[in-house]
């Protein structure tokens, strides 16, 4: 399977003559855009391959080459279009995109990495050409772990995003086939710890600490900053433990339609309460299915209803189940931790499931669990 990561490398060190210059260029490359979204937005968006001279023209005082503006007008489509689908439901709300001047997608046609021959540099400088008014600029580059490891295993494609602080590479990695094993983790999470495995054990107990202290800290500011980054890296080396663990297949719950007033948000906000918080639980996921991605793991999801409030053993579903962070089962008396109960609960789901033919239940610590 190919998949695409990207890695950022920070600007930091270009002199501040070129920050000026690449500011210049980004502040009217904005400009353009928001002439392109402003002509498309009144009189059409045209098809992409169809952008010729008489568009490209249309913004007249500008010095940005013909590359450029072309860049800019397939730009100001895509805003379009991404609006256009996000209110496809409500279209009296929908309002013409502004683009911020604050990054520029570029590809081959403007810029080019070129590696760097002499040990004492940068590992390369960033070669952008053709923006207009024989402006040429070149911004050095350093690599680092995270760019270095796709570069080792993957091809770094020719599309850059530019802003003023870094510029971001692509990379396509070819992962191979996925795993054919069968060893599946159901994985619940919560607040007591960031993951409870179907396996029995739990990851990330300490992510309560995390977020109570992000929300000690006032919005914005330097500590909030500084513990908001250490909660995501938290994350990741959570989802590191759980990939060390050499699954086939994972099995969380499925976070959807959150932007939809619907039941299922209603019902979702209870657990969310009780949970990580919506951001964090959709940054977690994505780390996770990443990494899934990258090490040849199968991920799924299952729908999210009573995976806390139903028993694995007889199969009855009661909201009296659960008792904070007890699981205890009014039918038959079984009881165990709610995290772990729900992990087993939601691995449970998928194996029973259409998709779940082939997969075993593994490592329970309790025999009488029939699937
Ligand atoms: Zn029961």
């Amino acid at each position: 399977m190919k998949i695409v990561r990207s890695s950022k490398c920070s600007l930091k060190y270009a002199t501040a003559n070129k920050k000026k210059e690449l500011q210049t260029i980004l502040t009217e490359y904005g400009r353009v855009c928001n002439i392109f979204i402003e002509h498309f937005w009144n009189n059409g968006t045209p098809s992409k391959s169809k952008l010729l001279k008489d568009i490209v023209d249309i913004p007249q005082d500008t010095w940005l080459s013909a590359r450029l503006r072309k860049v800019a007008a397939r730009e100001a489509i895509d805003m379009i279009k991404a609006t256009q689908e996000r209110w496809k439901n409500k279209p009296n709300k929908m309002k013409m995109p502004v683009h911020k001047a604050k990054r520029m997608y570029v590809s081959c046609t403007i810029a080019d990495l070129i590696e760097s021959k002499k040990s004492n540099e940068f590992d390369a400088w960033l070669h952008l050409a053709s923006i207009g008014d024989r402006k040429i600029l070149e911004l050095p580059i350093k690599y680092h772990k995270h760019f270095n490891k796709y570069k080792e295993i993957g091809k770094r494609l020719n599309s850059y995003i530019i802003t003023e602080n870094y510029v971001q590479f692509s990379f396509e990695i070819e992962t191979g086939a996925k795993r054919e094993g069968t060893k599946a983790i159901g994985i619940d999470t919560g607040i007591n710890a960031l993951a409870s495995l179907s396996n029995r054990s739990q990851i990330g107990t300490d992510i309560k600490f995390c977020i109570e202290r992000i929300k000690r800290c006032k919005k914005g500011s330097v500590g909030s900053r500084r513990a908001i980054r250490a909660l995501k890296q938290r994350i990741d080396e959570s989802v590191q433990e759980i990939i060390k663990l050499d699954p086939d297949l994972i099995v969380v719950e499925k976070l959807k339609n959150l932007n939809k007033n619907t039941k299922l948000k209603r019902r979702l906000s209870k657990n969310i309460r009780r949970s990580i918080g919506i951001w964090n639980w959709k940054y977690w996921l994505e780390r996770l299915e990443q990494a899934c991605q990258l090490n040849r793991v199968k991920f799924r999801t299952v729908a999210p209803f009573y995976t806390s409030t139903t028993c694995p053993v007889c199969g009855a579903t009661d909201r009296m189940n659960r008792v904070g962070e007890r699981f205890k089962c009014l039918k038959c008396n079984h009881e165990d931790n709610a995290d772990l109960n729900a992990a087993l609960n939601i691995l449970k789901r998928f194996i029973t499931g259409p998709y779940g033919a082939g997969y075993k239940l593994e490592n329970l610590a309790f025999q009488n669990v029939q699937v």
